[in-house]
């Protein structure tokens, strides 16, 4: 079975790919002209708008999914701004960090929401997984991208990056939704 991933994120790809290596699933890219306004409040919402501007060039099963970091005492930030909290990935994580200087709440949660589409362009199942943690003073480790060098998992004394790529997959946020959306196809 094949499902058009909804991003143009190469890397997304083979990451997923790889979670949905034992099920009889290939995720591909979508045609180049996807490019959906991402102007949704929540991520479900940023979810199913990509799920449908992918659906919509296509007309196939379409997974999308929307992640981000929610920070307590940020109120939740940054959020569905995840991706756009500064330039760089080095600079939204010193962003974070200054702004968490001198905060003793550092309780904070990665979350991703999946939106599975079939190909008459309805929604098949939806889910949030969740990833729960803090933010630590001083990053540590180099693998992962984003957050991850300042995410210590709860429970655990290692950030997101210093966990090995299957370790991340296991239990984060994304490989959460992603177990319950193959969860799901594996029925049909
Ligand atoms: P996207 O919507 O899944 O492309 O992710 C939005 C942004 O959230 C990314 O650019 C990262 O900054 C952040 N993010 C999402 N998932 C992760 C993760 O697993 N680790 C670190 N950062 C993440």
């Amino acid at each position: 079975m094949e499902i058009v991933l909804a991003t143009s994120n190469e890397h997304k790809v083979k990451e997923i790919n790889a979670i949905a290596q034992n099920y009889n699933i290939k995720f591909i890219l979508p045609p180049s002209d996807f490019d959906p306004l991402e102007n949704g409040t929540t991520f479900e919402e940023n979810s199913y708008i990509k799920a449908k501007a992918a659906w919509e060039i296509t007309h196939k099963w379409v997974l999308a999914d929307d992640s981000g970091l929610c920070i307590d005492a940020l109120n939740g930030a940054p959020g569905i701004y995840s991706a756009r909290y500064a330039e760089t990935p080095q600079k939204r994580i010193d962003r974070v960090l200054d702004e968490l200087q001198g905060e003793e709440t550092r309780t904070a949660r990665f979350k991703c929401a999946m939106t599975l589409l079939s190909p008459n362009g309805d929604v098949a199942f939806s889910h949030t997984g969740i990833c729960e943690g803090s933010i630590v003073e001083a990053q540590r480790g180099t693998n992962g991208f984003g957050y991850d060098p300042i995410f210590l998992l709860q429970n655990s004394t290692k950030t997101m990056a210093e966990l090995s790529e299957d370790e991340k997959n296991n239990l984060s946020h994304r490989g959460k939704a992603l177990k319950k959306v193959l969860e799901y196809l594996a029925t049909k």
